[in-house]
C-alpha cells in the first residue's frame, strides 16, 4: 500500500516543520519497499506536546537525523500550550527505534496508534455531529438514509468523535 501523499493538518498549527517533513513523503515511497533497502517498519504515533516545546523542530529532526519518512495526518498544536500531533512514521526499524529515543530524549511523549475508534451501533442516533468533526472522512452520512458510515480503515484515531458524540457512540481502545 503506498504511503499516504496528501498532508491534512487540521486544528491547529504544526511545529513549523511540516513542509520539510512532507517534503519527503511527497517524493512518494512504497509501504512494502525500505527506502535503504533493510528492515522496514511503519507505525502511527500519537505524539504529545508539553508547552514549551511546541517551537522544536522535532518532525524535521526525525525526518533529517533519522531518514525517516513522516506523513502528518493530524495536528492540536499553538504556541506556548500543549499540542498533539498524529502522523506515520516509515523507515528502518532501527531508526525507528532510534527516532522514538529521540523523541523521550526532547521530552515528546508518544503513543503508538493500533486499530480505528469504535462505534456503538446501537446507541448511535446518526445526529450527525461526529462527521462536522471527523478530520479523516471517515465519519460520514449516507445521502440516501442519513444515517452514519463508518470506514475503520480512514480512521487514524484522533478521538475527537469522542467528544463530539453526545450519546457516547464514539469511543477508542486507547
Ligand atoms: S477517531 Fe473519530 S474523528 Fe478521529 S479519525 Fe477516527 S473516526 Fe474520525
Ligand atoms: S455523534 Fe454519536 S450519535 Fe451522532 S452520528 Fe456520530 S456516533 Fe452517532
Amino acid at each position: 500500500m503506498a504511503l499516504q501523499k496528501s498532508t491534512e493538518v487540521n486544528g491547529g498549527i504544526c511545529d513549523g516543520t511540516c513542509a520539510a517533513a512532507n517534503a519527503r513523503t511527497h517524493a512518494g515511497v512504497d509501504a512494502g519497499t525500505s527506502p535503504t533497502g533493510t528492515a522496514e517498519k511503519r507505525i502511527k504515533a500519537l505524539l504529545t506536546y508539553p508547552p514549551g516545546a511546541v517551537g522544536k523542530p522535532i518532525t524535521y529532526s526525525l525526518v533529517r537525523q533519522f531518514d525517516l519518512w513522516i506523513n502528518i495526518l493530524h495536528a492540536e498544536i499553538a504556541a506556548d500550550k500543549a499540542g498533539r500531533l498524529i502522523m506515520d512514521i516509515l523507515g528502518d526499524a532501527s531508526d525507528i527505534d532510534r527516532g522514538l529515543a529521540f523523541l523521550e530524549d526532547e521530552g515528546i511523549e508518544y503513543e503508538i496508534l493500533n486499530g480505528s475508534a469504535l462505534w456503538d451501533e446501537d446507541r448511535c442516533v446518526h445526529c450527525g455531529a461526529c462527521t462536522a468533526v471527523c478530520p479523516s472522512h471517515a465519519l460520514t452520512l449516507d445521502k440516501n438514509d442519513w444515517s452514519l458510515a463508518f470506514d475503520r480503515e480512514k480512521c487514524y484515531l484522533c478521538r475527537l468523535c469522542t467528544r463530539a458524540c453526545p450519546v457516547g457512540a464514539m469511543s477508542t481502545p486507547i
